[in-house]
């Protein structure tokens, strides 16, 4: 069978077996259409069936979670951890809570994670896991109670050497907390099963920041192979959590000016720049308050809101996408194309459109996918995960520099892997053909398992 027939079955396979879970659908596709030039150098894939076998997950766990609201009424909400793929590793992903979470978005998302983790070079496997639960407007005891029901089934499937946890949407350091307090007193023990910890208790430096900072570290690696540099570039960046601040941070930093962010409701155009002291509220506003970015407009003058609309009609020459999957459509992309948009960099898990990233690839726009962009945030949660085993801590500035070699490193093995299979410059074919092939050569050194 030729490598682009058994592609093409595998992805058959996928959509039948796993009816409605588009994301999930979307993401093998664009995975296993970039591989076709690995397949058809290396029969003993096909043969061993990897395809068929890193499609489907290792185990797919589902849940009853209950929990009282400060009312006394009982609700119930869905909890799910999948455990994609684990021959480098311990499965190793975050848990996400967002009220549009089900099977097929937690099971695109750990297939992805089994990829980016690859790229990383660390021993982690992929997994991921999540609730239907809506975190916002929530007082802090139902937060609580929420996190404790829902680690009250998660912990027996967990371990330092079986699955460790992170946050995502919706579970910041406040969530893992909870989740992490309840596993310590359910477990009897304190161990490194959750990373993104705070910094008293088992957390690493940087680790909040990595997402963010990782990804401008990989937009400078693209801009580097054009002879650039970020310094004085107008970004635009969607989203206003955990990735889209530490990318404004960053950018700032390097002397970029961020002229926008946005939340689920509207984005914020603010042509001054968005400086240390707005970043200030922003974080205020997000990670304490709670509130919405359109607040920011009412706090600053001269910045226009735009309600229900993403940020990518404004003029900027590097967009990051940080909010959450399928944010650029081909109309976005057209938008940002016509405004001479140079970089395209994904803060966020597969931001954007197949036919939009097709797109950007055809014209002269940078593209960093999501699996070796936002690796960061997950090469410091397995960072933090050597630091714990070794009951160490290293420093911020140890951390960062380890960040920014990893940050290269995954740069390099996409650019070259791309090259290598006849696709030079197509760091997105790149990154699935670079992490698939190490995570493939393990399975088979595992046998059929
Ligand atoms: P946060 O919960 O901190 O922030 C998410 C941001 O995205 C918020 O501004 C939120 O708006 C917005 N958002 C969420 N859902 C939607 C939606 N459906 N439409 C429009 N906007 C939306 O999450 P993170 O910053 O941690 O995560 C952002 C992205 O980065 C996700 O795709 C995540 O998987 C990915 N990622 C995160 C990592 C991490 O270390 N945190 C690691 C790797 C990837 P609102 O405030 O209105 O909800």
């Amino acid at each position: 069978m030729t490598a682009k027939k058994h592609i093409q079955s595998v992805l058959e396979q996928v959509v039948q077996r796993n009816p409605g879970e588009v994301e999930f659908h979307q993401a093998v596709k664009e995975v296993l259409e970039s591989l076709e030039p690995v397949i058809s150098t290396r029969p003993e894939y096909v043969e061993a069936n990897i395809l068929g076998r890193i499609v489907e997950p290792e185990r797919v766990i589902i849940f009853r979670v209950p929990w009282q609201d400060d009312r006394g009424q009982v609700h119930v909400n869905r909890g799910f951890r999948v455990q994609f793929n684990s021959p480098l590793g311990p499965y190793k992903g975050g848990i996400r809570f967002h009220p549009s979470v089900n099977q097929g978005i937690i099971k695109f998302l750990g297939f992805e994670q089994t990829f980016k983790n690859s790229l990383t070079t660390m021993p982690i496997g992929g997994g991921k896991g999540g609730s239907d639960f809506d975190p916002k407007f929530k007082s802090e005891p139902e937060i609580m109670r929420f996190c404790q029901s829902f680690m009250t089934e998660l912990h027996r499937h967990i371990g330092i050497a079986t699955d460790v946890p992170a946050g995502d949407i919706g579970a910041g350091a406040r969530e893992v907390g909870f989740m992490f307090g309840q596993y310590k007193r359910l477990k009897n023990e304190f161990t490194g099963v959750f990373t993104g910890k705070g910094q008293s208790w088992g957390g690493s430096h940087i680790r909040p920041e990595a997402t963010g900072y990782g990804a401008v570290y990989f937009a400078q690696e693209m801009l580097r192979s054009r002879n650039e540099s970020i310094e004085g570039k107008i970004c635009v960046v969607s989203g206003s959590g955990n990735v889209a601040q530490h990318t404004v941070e960053k950018l700032n930093e390097l002397g970029a000016r961020v002229v926008a962010l946005s939340d689920s409701e509207g984005s914020i155009y603010d042509p001054q720049g968005i400086d240390e002291e707005k970043l200030r509220f922003v974080m205020e506003l997000k990670r304490i308050r709670g509130g919405r970015i359109k607040e920011y407009a009412e706090r600053f003058k001269g910045v226009e809101y735009h309600k229900g609309l993403r940020p990518w009609a404004i003029e900027c020459d590097c967009a990051f996408t940080s909010a959450t999957q399928n944010e650029i459509n081909l109309s976005d992309a057209r938008s940002l194309s016509k405004n001479q948009c140079r970089l395209i960099c994904e803060g966020a898990n597969m931001p954007t459109e197949p036919e939009a990233i097709n797109l950007a690839l055809s014209s002269d726009c940078l593209f960093g996918p999501s699996k070796a962009a936002n690796a960061g945030g997950v090469a410091v949660s397995a960072l933090e995960m050597s630091q714990n085993s070794m009951r160490l801590k290293w420093s911020r500035e140890e951390v960062d520099t380890k960040l920014k070699e990893i940050m290269k490193t995954i740069y390099r093995q996409c650019a070259e892997a791309a090259e290598e299979y006849g696709m030079e410059g197509n760091l997105a074919a790149g990154a699935n053909m670079a992490g698939f092939v190490r995570g493939a050569d393990a399975m088979l050194d595992h046998g059929v398992v």
